[in-house]
């Protein structure tokens, strides 16, 4: 299928030469015209993709549960900025606001500041949080969210963020580019001069066998939230599916719930990488800050009371909703094929004068 955006893509690439994957990933996802996130809704059964918060009201009301525990631990600061980092449709932060109504001065002193870039996923989130929060800001980026201390929530954000891939080649790190083949097809090769940069990248771990690949997270974001939470205080929870770092090609497309070439629709396919958990660690120690995890979602869920949320949701209710709940708690949290128990990992990067955050235990820190 041929795109707007993959034209675009083409006469940039036959004028200056083929591009890192990191600028075409933000081309087509951030495109101010024709990127993917900018021009739809891409969640949902008939979407692209589902994540946690749309699959049922219980994963943000125990991150709501997390939340204010976290704030409590913080000595409850009568003012500080609640914020979320990719929104989505604004689901996880309305069913994360109505489970911490038990605690009503966390919502007086909580201001919601969210992070997002696209328009259409703005309006859905102001739709969904009307009855929701009196006022919500928005962003650009988590530079601009005004001062003071900060509870981050993050889920499925970072893996949208662009990535960088090398592959190790005859004894060199090369960068993987998109460029145009004799037809003037996008595909993929190699910088044939090795690359500067990736060494460093690779520093942590064992030495590659021929062909690996190395995958790098542009760290602006994680570094920019590392050194505000550093600097004003608070911690972010951080939830996506990935891994303890390695090598591996996690470079992916999902169009309608399936994989898909990610060269073949730009603009059209939601683009992904799976997260490195320990390069976001890295970046928060380096900061100065403690990180904890990453512990598997399906672990961190039961730890702040899944089961007993999915009960009480049960009690009394219709058999058909009885079954719902159960399917959504076990999506939520198994650990087989197309369950994200296992797949999805928490991080938590906090100010080091916070105690141990809520459902992690000291083993769980970075020494
Ligand atoms: N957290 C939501 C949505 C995940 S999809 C959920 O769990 O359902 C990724 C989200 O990040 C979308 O809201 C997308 O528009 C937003 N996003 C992607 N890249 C971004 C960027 N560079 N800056 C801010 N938001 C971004």
């Amino acid at each position: 299928m041929t795109t707007p955006l993959a034209e675009e893509i083409r006469a940039l690439i036959a004028a200056e030469g083929p591009m890192p994957v990191s600028r075409y990933m933000a081309l087509c996802l951030g495109h101010p015209r024709h990127g993917y996130y900018m021009t739809r809704d891409p969640l949902g059964a008939r979407g692209d993709f589902t994540t946690a918060p749309e699959i049922s009201q219980m994963f943000g009301e125990l991150l709501g549960l997390w939340a204010v525990a976290q704030w409590q631990q913080m000595g409850s600061p009568a003012a500080f900025r609640l914020v979320e980092l990719g929104p989505g449709r604004g689901t996880l932060m309305a069913d994360a606001l109505r489970a911490a109504r038990l605690v009503p001065d966390f919502g007086a002193a909580a201001r919601i500041h969210l992070v997002e870039t696209s328009p259409v996923l703005r309006a859905a989130q102001a739709r969904t949080l009307a009855g929701h929060a009196a006022d919500v800001a928005w962003h650009d980026r988590m530079e601009d969210v005004p001062d003071g201390p900060a509870l981050v929530l993050a889920n499925e954000f970072f893996d949208a963020l662009p990535i960088d891939q090398y592959v190790w080649k005859s004894g060199h790190w090369h960068e993987r580019r998109v460029g145009l083949d004799d037809a003037g097809r996008l595909v993929l090769g190699l910088d044939p001069a090795p690359s500067r940069a990736a060494p460093a990248f690779a520093a942590h771990l064992p030495p590659p066998a021929e062909g690996a690949v190395l995958e790098h997270l542009e760290s602006g974001p994680a570094r920019a939230l590392a050194a505000r939470l550093k600097a004003q205080g608070g911690a972010a929870l951080i939830i996506d599916y990935g891994h303890a770092g390695g090598y591996g090609d996690t470079f992916q497309a999902l169009e309608k719930h399936s994989f898909a070439d990610p060269l073949a629709a730009p603009g059209a396919a939601d683009l992904t990488a799976h997260v490195d958990f320990t390069t976001l660690a890295l970046i928060g120690r380096a900061a100065g800050l403690r990180a904890f995890g990453p512990l598997e979602q399906g672990a961190f869920l039961a730890r702040l009371g899944l089961a007993q949320r999915a009960a009480r949701l049960k009690r009394d209710a219709p058999e058909e909703v009885r079954a719902g709940v159960d399917a959504a708690a076990r999506r939520l949290a198994g650990e087989g094929a197309g369950q994200m128990g296992r797949l999805f990992k928490a991080l938590v990067l906090a100010h080091p004068e916070i105690g141990l955050p809520p459902a992690f235990d000291s083993t769980e820190e970075w020494v």
